[in-house]
């Protein structure tokens, strides 16, 4: 039994042991508790989408519609609850190979502009659809660092969507400098903003500020975490500061070179 601990009776090596062995069996409690709490989590995110698509299907199976429009609504819910359950089922399962360390990082030497605004130019439409503007300034002098060009990419498009998801009006900037440690990419918008009790969880999985928000926008609560785990696997750091109503800056550090050498590369 994990919660019976060891008694410690002295200082010496056997009382070290008896005290690493609680130590340990804290750290198995915690993650069983992690565990179960993200089995219940993944489980009510994959039932919610079932419960709409089951839902829609039986009105449209029993012909309980008005007309054609409506017919058209429900069979958009459908679709639309698809996608997001697709999305959610291949995003946890790249947050688990990441967390089980069994990506492969293609580590190249990218021209970091190159990158930005290859994201830019992805995520223009939807912008533009929005009335956003999309802004980027970069330090003249920045050039290029090794890294993993798609997985930056994959990083930029994430902070990019949630900005112009999260922004009712106003502009995204990105500006990319030379700081001590690389370089630092910070993506700021004009939007809702983050509640201050919200920010030390906005990395976790499935945290969401509004529930419903994030539904409306096909959300899976689970981009941020992936941008964690992606950074973390690029050896950068992540932070945000936000202000609800005004807006959020999401600063990424890059090294301009990795550290670990373990690695594939593409050649
Ligand atoms: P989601 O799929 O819900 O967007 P994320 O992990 O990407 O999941 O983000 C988690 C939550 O953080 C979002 O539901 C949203 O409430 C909040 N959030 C993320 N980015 C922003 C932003 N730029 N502005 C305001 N809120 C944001």
């Amino acid at each position: 039994n994990l919660s019976t601990k060891v008694q410690i009776n002295s200082n010496d090596e056997i009382g070290s042991l008896a005290s690493a062995i609680n130590d340990l069996s804290i750290e198995l409690n915690n993650y069983r508790t992690n565990r179960s709490e993200l089995l219940a989590n993944i489980s009510h995110e994959l039932r919610t989408p079932i419960s709409y698509l089951k839902g829609y299907a039986q009105v449209i199976k029993d012909g309980q519609y008005k007309d054609e429009e409506e017919l058209k609504v429900y069979s958009g819910i459908i679709e639309k609850e698809s996608e997001r359950l697709a999305k959610l089922i291949e995003e946890l399962f790249e947050l688990s190979k990441m967390e089980e360390g069994i990506i492969n990082l293609y580590v190249q030497s990218i021209e970091v502009e190159e990158v930005i605004e290859s994201a830019l130019q992805k995520v223009e439409l939807k912008a533009k659809k929005k009335n956003i503007s999309l802004l980027y300034e970069t330090e003249k002098g920045i050039s290029s660092i090794l890294t993993d060009g798609l997985r930056l990419e994959q990083i930029l498009l994430n902070l990019l969507e949630n900005a112009i998801n999260y922004t009712e009006k106003g502009s995204i900037s990105v500006e990319t400098k030379k700081c001590k440690s690389g370089i630092c990419i910070t993506v700021e918008d004009t939007g809702l903003g983050i509640p201050e009790v919200d920010i030390p969880f906005i990395f976790d999985r499935f945290h969401r500020v509004e529930k419903s928000r994030s539904r409306h926008m096909g959300g899976t609560g689970l981009g941020l975490a992936i941008v964690f785990e992606l950074v973390k696997q690029l050896e950068g750091t992540i932070t945000v500061e936000s202000e609800l109503g005004k807006g959020s800056k999401f600063q990424l550090t890059l090294p301009d070179e990795l550290q670990k050498k373990s690695y594939k590369n593409k050649n």
